[in-house]
């Protein structure tokens, strides 16, 4: 859906890889309530960055502390190489921000409403180059009161684009979107990336985070609790597998091969699973020894924990994996 060949100002970009948010230290403290508690984050050039938590972990109270909006109790942060607290309206032209509220003007066309925007910044981007990035060209004189939802969040992400920033705040994007609504507004995104924005996605949809993200951070009650890509967070990739199946009628787990039968169990549904941290090589030795009684395992089921289960372990309010 992106126009990648939609040329940007590629000139004052950082290097790819190059820091553009750098937080140590960071705290919030409400009154006497501690709602961020000493938190580090480094998000690099050109990577979608993903920050997730349950309701009232502190990810709004950071959000906005980098994008200047709220001050901070302690800690340092750099945005852009800018304490957010101090930057100027030149800062401002190079940072998006897509909030849960839309910016869309009900009285105006996309056109019109991108064209209000566009005065507000130095060198906006071309509007109608904008419009065609987002996938609303079809909808370009259409009133922003006549938008579907998903249609005004892609003009809102639009309104974030037009003065070119090279950093872009996107908070929940898809909150309340049909799935083929969320689909298209992923491949926008995604469509960011290939332009060379930096993403920071606040977002509570796992798979929305396993389809975007390069790297994520989990906040649990102010706490970084986690960090790492949607693959390695939590040591996802070292894991264990569950290797599902039923064994047939006259067959239980205690005649399964030696070097099965420690990692096995029964499940109260009847069915077996194998706790197994080398999975392909314990789906042969089952198959081998199945297929060699003349048997089938037809509902042989592998799977690996998802990022919701990593999540849900880290963020539990007891028994958790915090550190
Ligand atoms: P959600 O997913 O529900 O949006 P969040 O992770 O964004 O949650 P925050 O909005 O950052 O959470 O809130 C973190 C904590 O700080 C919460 O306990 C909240 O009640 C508290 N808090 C937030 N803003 C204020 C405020 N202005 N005054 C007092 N407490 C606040």
């Amino acid at each position: 859906m992106i126009d990648t060949d939609t040329t940007l100002d590629m000139g004052r970009m950082a290097e790819p890889g190059a820091p553009v948010i750098s937080v140590r230290g960071l705290a919030k403290r409400y009154g006497r309530y501690q709602a961020v508690k000493g938190i580090d984050l480094e998000v690099r050039h050109g990577e979608i960055f993903a920050f997730l938590g349950p309701n009232g972990a502190g990810k709004t109270t950071t959000v906005e502390i980098l994008e200047g909006f709220r001050s901070r109790t302690a800690g340092e942060v750099s945005v852009l190489g800018v304490d957010p607290a101090d930057a100027g309206a030149e800062w401002r032209d190079r940072v998006g921000v897509v909030l849960q509220e839309s910016a869309v003007e009900p009285g105006l066309s996309v056109r019109e409403c991108l064209e209000l925007y566009a005065g507000y910044y130095r060198t906006p981007r071309d509007i109608g180059e904008t419009i065609a990035l987002v996938g609303l060209s079809e909808k370009a004189g259409a009133l922003g009161g006549s938008l579907s939802g998903g249609q005004r969040r892609r003009l809102d992400v639009a309104l974030a684009l037009i003065g070119d920033p090279e950093l872009i705040f996107l908070d929940e994007p898809t909150t309340g979107f049909d799935p083929s609504a969320r689909r298209a507004a992923w491949e926008v995104v995604a469509g960011l990336r290939e332009l060379g924005k930096t993403v920071f996605l606040t977002t509570h949809y796992m798979d929305e985070a396993e389809y975007l993200a390069d790297r994520i951070a989990v906040i649990a009650d102010g706490e970084i609790v986690a960090e790492g890509t949607p693959q390695t967070l939590g040591g996802r990739d070292h894991m264990t597998a569950a290797i599902r199946f039923t064994l047939p009628d006259g067959v239980a787990v205690r005649n399964l091969p030696a070097g099965l039968r420690p990692l096995a169990e029964t499940q109260p549904s009847g069915g077996a699973v194998i706790r197994s941290e080398t999975p392909l090589l314990h789906v042969q030795m089952l198959a081998d020894w199945a297929l060699g009684r003349g048997f089938d395992l037809p509902d042989l089921d592998v799977r690996r924990p998802t990022l919701e289960d990593v999540y849900l372990s880290l963020t539990a309010p007891t028994g958790g994996t915090h550190r």
